[in-house]
């Protein structure tokens, strides 16, 4: 029979473990800036991304997957997200596990957003942002993604005029200097869409594309960039975890 509901936990582990094999070696976007500069990168990379959009809670089942896999992902965290606080006692330890575990933590820009609905200037509340994490977990953020919310408003805006250095950090998720340069140089997969997968080719939309991270890979592109949200996954059905 038809497997009716197809981002699973189970299955997304499986995609990544088809990946492993077919010999790509998976880094963080930090790791991606200083390999590129360093001309190091394996012939065959993967930079592993993950948007909380929604759930700390649910981004521990990632962080178990790819601690078994033995693979290591950037991770962007929101810190006004109505959906979570975290800083609550569960999420906090979440997220002391997954810089304990090696991953990278980012933050989840939601910049502009802050300076419209507070009337405060949005570099100031960027800056705020990430000293407040920094000091909360005793880490140095060295990057931010942008967060699309449901303001109508484009928190990628932010950088329009602005680089990341200017901020003393080193990238933006879709940052097109030469030192980055990502979303423009990679193959794009990702969950964004909550039940289909979608895809960009160099920065350019592969329309009707729908096919998973791993029959992608066994193209063998050579720089792919993953982005995957905790909030997608389940164990049987979307509706599982309800509360
Ligand atoms: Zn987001």
């Amino acid at each position: 029979m038809n497997q009716p509901f197809k981002f699973t936990f189970e299955n997304i582990k499986n995609e990544y473990q088809q990946v492993i094999n077919l010999d790509y070696q998976f880094i963080t976007c930090q790791e991606y800036v200083s390999l590129k500069k360093e001309n190091k990168l394996a012939r065959k990379t993967v930079v592993n991304r993950v948007d909380i959009d929604f759930s700390v809670r649910k981004s521990l089942r990632l962080i178990e997957i790819f601690n078994e896999l033995n693979i290591k992902a950037s991770f962007f965290l929101r810190l006004h997200a109505p959906e979570y606080n975290p800083f609550s006692f569960e999420n906090y330890k979440i997220i002391k596990y997954l810089i304990e575990s090696g991953h990278e933590l980012g933050y989840h820009s939601e910049v502009i957003d802050q300076s419209v609905i507070w009337n405060e200037d949005a570099k100031e509340c960027l800056l705020r942002d990430i000293k407040v994490i920094n000091e909360m977990f005793n880490v140095n953020i060295k990057g931010v993604a942008s967060h699309g919310g449901m303001t109508g408003l484009n928190n990628l805006d932010f950088w329009k005029d602005r680089k990341p250095s200017d901020l003393g950090l080193l990238y933006e998720a879709y940052d097109h200097q030469p030192s980055f340069n990502l979303f423009q140089e990679a193959f794009y997969v990702s969950d964004s869409e909550w039940t289909r997968w979608k895809c960009y080719n160099k920065g350019k939309l592969i329309e009707g594309d729908r096919r998973t991270f791993a029959e992608h890979a066994k193209d063998g592109h050579s720089l792919i960039n993953i982005l995957i949200h905790p909030d997608t996954y389940y164990d049987a059905h979307f509706y599982d975890n309800e509360k």
